[in-house]
């Protein structure tokens, strides 16, 4: 095979062969094709798209690229859930513990944040004395004990992955639907998952912004699953505006307590709920979602749930006192609180600004290897379709420098938009897809 005559095949808009795909992944993770012919292969697919049964072949041939994890020493349908990210997403923090308390095993395996989204483990590690990374050996016996670990991710999993990924961000070609499907496919699947569940985001914070696009991911993304033997399903939720009130990593670890506790914010809660019932249903330990909704909001009002993140908190080295006293956590030296000065109705919050404000104050990454501050972040306390007036708190800001910090809270005011007229109300879980 020639590199040469695959790019010009799919430049057509033909249909590339398991082998042929195969080939490519394979000869460009061992180092014998070069950046610029798979980039411009990958432009091509950019263009002309792919097949289902070709994005499954490549989603395949990521899977096949590393390693893949064993997990099938731990009993039970082991499901996996996956958020195409967002800004202040704190849903893992919360379905861990709440589907581990349903009786689900959860291995959970997360990321680290970067730009404007931030990670499970940044989070997790807020917590003193968190440890993020277990041996393996420990991994499966915490997960037998309690039901539940979250350790960051190890391994040589997925390495085509990495190198098409880095690839594709200098080169345009990120916001390809079958190049996305086939790298969260391809490590969910190198994962060890018997069933995944899907929080794909649409709105200005996620990566596909127009609402068609998520759709068609969610779509493919449950195809290509059930093509290679994964019950899957997908919901489809908007990330316009960041979820519930907290974006940095202290500040979301002692949300996730509340919503566990069954005080915390609407949005999170139902997502939360609505994703765990669909991880039930996904892995047949309920028959249909209204039943397993309603188990999982008993697992939050009879304590079973917040009891659970304490045992995790506990069991990988964490101070388990943090659920009783959240001021255990790391705590920010300055608080401002950004005030509206006009009344009207939030027409908008932009999730994406607020995230990188975030970011900017120090909760997130600009590059791999940046420093994080765990105490610092963004409370949103004012949502769309608020009515506020001049003077209400839009959003407390919490910062760790000596001088406050007025660029990043005059970015933070750009964020919101205030309008006279009430705006149009927004779906917020909008789909179901399996
Ligand atoms: N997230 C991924 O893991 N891969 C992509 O290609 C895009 C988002
Ligand atoms: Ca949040």
């Amino acid at each position: 095979m020639r590199m040469y005559d695959l790019i010009y095949k799919k430049r057509e808009g033909e249909e590339l062969t398991p082998e042929e795909i195969d080939w490519i992944i394979s000869g460009y993770t061992a180092g014998d094709i070069p950046d610029y012919q798979v980039s411009a292969w990958a432009m091509a697919v950019f263009f002309k798209g792919m097949e289902a049964r070709e994005t499954a072949s490549l989603t395949e041939a990521v899977v096949n690229s590393g390693d893949q994890i064993d997990l099938s020493r731990i009993s039970g349908v082991k499901v996996d859930k996956h958020s195409t990210g967002g800004v202040g997403d704190t849903t893992t923090l919360v379905l861990a513990p709440l589907v581990a308390a349903a009786g689900v095993p959860v291995p959970k395996m997360s990321g680290k944040g970067l730009g404007h989204t931030g990670g499970t483990i940044d989070k997790l590690e807020s917590i003193p004395g968190f440890n993020c990374e277990l041996e393996t050996e420990d991994f499966f016996k915490q997960i037998e004990e309690i039901g539940a670990a979250i350790v960051g991710q190890t391994g040589n999993l997925t390495p085509a992955d990495k190198k098409l990924y880095a690839l594709r961000d200098v080169t345009a070609t990120v916001d390809s639907i079958p190049l996305i499907a086939s790298s969260i496919m391809g490590k969910k699947l190198a994962g060890g998952a018997d069933a995944i569940v899907l929080d794909v985001k649409t709105g200005s914070g996620a990566f596909m912004q127009k609402q068609e696009d998520a759709r068609k991911l969610a779509e493919l993304m449950v195809k290509i699953g059930s093509e290679l033997g994964r019950k899957t399903m997908a919901l489809l939720t908007d990330m316009s505006q960041p979820l519930g009130e907290a974006v940095g990593n202290a500040l979301e670890v002692k949300e996730a307590i509340k919503t566990l506790k069954g005080n915390g914010p609407e949005d999170l809660t139902e997502l939360s709920i609505k994703l765990g019932a669909a991880m039930l249903v996904a892995g047949q330990y309920e028959s249909d979602l209204a039943k397993a909704e309603k188990r999982l909001r008993k697992l939050i009002t009879n304590g079973q749930a917040i009891s659970k993140f304490k045992d995790i908190v506990r069991a990988q080295g964490g101070n388990p006192e943090i659920v009783d006293n959240l001021d255990l956590l790391p705590q920010a030296k300055n608080i401002y609180e950004l005030k509206a000065d006009k009344s009207g109705y939030i027409e908008n919050v932009t999730a994406r600004e607020v995230g990188l404000v975030a970011m900017a104050l120090g909760a997130g990454r600009a590059k791999k290897d940046d420093p994080i501050d765990p105490a610092v972040g963004i409370e949103v306390t004012a949502h769309r379709g608020e009515k506020i007036e001049a003077g209400d708190t839009l959003a407390r800001v919490y910062y760790n420098s000596d001088k406050k910090p007025v660029e990043e809270i005059h970015r933070l005011k750009e964020a919101y938009t205030i309008s006279p007229d009430k705006p149009e109300e927004l779906e917020f879980i909008i789909d179901l897809i399996e």
